[in-house]
This record gives C-alpha cells, structure tokens and sequence, in this order.
C-alpha cells in the first residue's frame, strides 16, 4: 500500500487494499498465508506528520507446535504507524511496516487449540483424536 503524502485531503482519507502474501514477500516454509491480506488504513495528516491507523486482516495457517496438525485461525492485528512528510520522496510505501509487523505477530509455537494433546511419545498418536493403548500398559 502507497500513500501520496501530497493527496492526503484535511479530514484524512480512509483506504482498503487486499495485498497478495507474495507481494509482501510473506511465503516462507514457516509462514502460510494462502490468501490476500486485507489492509484498512485511516491515514490523517497534520502539517509533517501522518499518521496512519492500519487494522490488518488474515486467514493465516500454520501447524501445531505439539500435534503437527495444520490449522487456520484469524489473524488480526491493529497498529499506528508515523512518518514524516519528506518533500523529496512525497510517496510512502507502507508494505514493509505491514511485513514486518505480521512476521512479529505470528505466533512461534502456534498450537491448534489451547489444550491440545499433542502427539503419544510412544506411538505418534494424535491424541487430540482419542487416547493409545501406551497409556493404558
Ligand atoms: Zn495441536
Ligand atoms: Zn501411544
């Protein structure tokens, strides 16, 4: 997403623009976003400064740090983000600081639900899918 720090009218503008995962260079073997992201952006500009509001929106998938299942979830994150006008370079691309702030945002150990029963050490159950004869002997 690009702002014209020239095109910002006085009561602010509002922007909504879907960024495909690729675009924002987010395809990692870790990172899984299949789909576009939707980036809603309440920009308002007071002399040199702008700020921006940015509310991102993402189905994210990811596999469970103790099953191994794959899982999605809804991802959603707010951020205020400030710059400065900069008469040289008057356009603004904000794709990095959106980048950057959904890698800080996705979860390391992601679990596909908070009591996930991970995986039996013996057999590799799933035991999220009913208990091993392990337990029982
Ligand atoms: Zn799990
Ligand atoms: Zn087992």
């Amino acid at each position: 997403m690009k702002i014209d720090t020239n095109r910002i009218p006085l009561e602010g503008v509002a922007l909504e623009e879907k960024i495909s995962p690729a675009a924002l260079d987010l395809e990692t073997e870790m990172m899984k976003l299949r789909d576009p992201i939707t980036v809603r952006a309440d920009i308002s500009k007071i002399t040199n400064a702008i700020t921006v509001n940015l509310t991102l929106e993402a189905l994210m998938y990811a596999n469970c740090s103790r099953c191994m299942s794959e899982f999605h979830f809804d991802f959603k994150e707010n951020m205020r983000l400030n710059y400065q006008v900069d008469k040289s370079e008057p356009v603004i691309d904000l794709d990095p600081d959106i980048r950057e702030e959904i890698i800080l945002a996705y979860p390391i150990k992601p679990l596909c639900k908070t009591d996930c029963k991970g995986l039996c050490a013996k057999c590799g159950k799933n035991l999220n899918e009913g208990g091993c004869s392990c337990a029982i002997t």
